[in-house]
């Protein structure tokens, strides 16, 4: 028998500069599963594992080599000492993704012995991480009745707010929200607990969802004006948050922003983080780079590793995002450079100041 092999993996690992990617096989689960380690620098690798319906597994590559390298990054921004890694699993309807394949997973991860701490990520939650856990103590976001830190939505939603406070004061001088008006795209997980904080605070509220039954628990709590889904980002506002799909912010939405400031907790929302940021730094819109400010459920998921998890500890660890944000503001406007690469540079910087220095992790 002859086998075919079609790869360039190596040109891969080049370009994304990774330590190490693992195939993980299991015949017996029909598991399929990807584990990238992107940079060990600063600390352990840590990312979520996603469940995604990929069409390729070079899609499922593609994929996993992106979000861990998004991964060291949003660590190394964040001041808290963890690497970037990621694990993706090839969906597969004919797989029973039941306890036992995620306690085979579970063992795949453990086999790296601490180098990648796994987590949650689109297609799993809690249970997930609690089936896992049974064969690995290399694993974050475990529920609370595990000691875990549960749901890290509160923490990101956190990070948002404190990211708009800090934005607000950059342009205004003042960091009150009070009236400011607000266009929240998604009242998911993240977006109903950032509307909790922002009507706190009595900003005007903008909502879109295409979830009906998110947007009635939203309307339930709070004097919101409800928008189309296709409006709210066009809409004449003073911030516009995306909470639900990346992407949002490219070539054909930019010129028809009303916004003077994007700060939204959704991933990878610069669909060109070059090109799409320059445009609107020219449009004079103000951007929080997004991987620094939804950092929040990854600082929660650092607050657990550490051990003795506490609430009070993630937030106290997540309030830097409002100084990083005003330093990478500045760093943006004296080096003429947009936002998100002002962000991605100081990120690297870290990382390569870290690298002679030998951390014990
Ligand atoms: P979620 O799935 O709970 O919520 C997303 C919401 O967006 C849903 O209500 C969905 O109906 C809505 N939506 C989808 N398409 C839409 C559209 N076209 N217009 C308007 N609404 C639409 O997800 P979440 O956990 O709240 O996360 C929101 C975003 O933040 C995602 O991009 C996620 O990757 C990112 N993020 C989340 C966390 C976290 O802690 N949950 C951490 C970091 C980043």
């Amino acid at each position: 028998m002859s086998i075919e092999i079609q790869s360039n993996l190596f040109e891969n690992i080049a370009t994304f500069e990774h330590e190490q990617i693992v195939h993980c096989y299991c015949k017996d689960t029909g598991l399929k599963a990807i584990i990238a380690v992107h940079d060990t620098t600063l600390g352990p690798s840590l990312g979520g594992t996603r469940v995604w319906n990929y069409t390729h597994e070079a899609e499922a590559l593609n994929d996993v080599l992106r979000l861990s390298r998004g991964m060291t990054y949003k660590s190394s921004i964040s001041g808290i000492n963890l690497g970037g890694g990621k694990a993706v699993i090839i969906a597969d309807e004919n797989v029973k993704r039941d306890e036992f394949f995620w306690r085979r997973y579970g063992k795949f991860v453990d086999k790296l012995s601490g180098k990648y701490i796994t987590a949650e990520d689109v297609g799993t939650s809690t249970k997930e991480i609690e089936y896992i856990s049974l064969e690995t103590k290399h694993v974050s976001g475990k529920p609370v009745f595990l000691g875990g830190g549960g749901d890290p939505s509160p923490f990101t939603a956190y990070g948002v707010y404190l990211a708009m406070k800090a934005s607000w004061k950059k342009i205004t001088g003042s960091e009150s929200l009070q009236n400011v008006h607000i266009a929240v795209q998604g009242t998911g997980h993240v977006g109903q607990y950032l509307i909790d904080l922002l009507a706190k605070e009595n900003a005007k509220i903008s909502i879109a969802d295409i979830n009906a039954q998110n947007i009635a628990l939203v309307t339930s709590k709070h004097n919101v004006q409800v928008v189309d889904p296709n409006e709210i980002a066009k809409m004449e506002c003073d911030i516009y948050a995306p909470c639900a799909l990346g992407a949002t912010v490219n070539s054909a939405s930019i010129d028809q922003l009303k916004c003077k400031v994007i700060c939204g907790a959704a991933n990878n929302q610069l669909k060109d983080e070059l090109l799409d940021g320059n445009a609107v730094m020219q449009r004079g819109i103000l951007y929080a780079p997004d991987f620094l400010i939804n950092a929040g459920g990854v600082i929660n998921c650092y607050s657990e590793v550490l051990g003795n998890y506490s609430k009070e500890q993630t937030m106290s660890l997540t309030d830097m995002i409002y100084n990083r944000v005003l330093e990478i503001y500045l760093k943006s406007e004296i080096e003429k450079i947009n936002t998100q690469q002002a962000a991605i540079s100081i990120a690297k910087e870290r990382i390569e100041k870290a690298k002679n220095l030998n951390a014990k992790w």
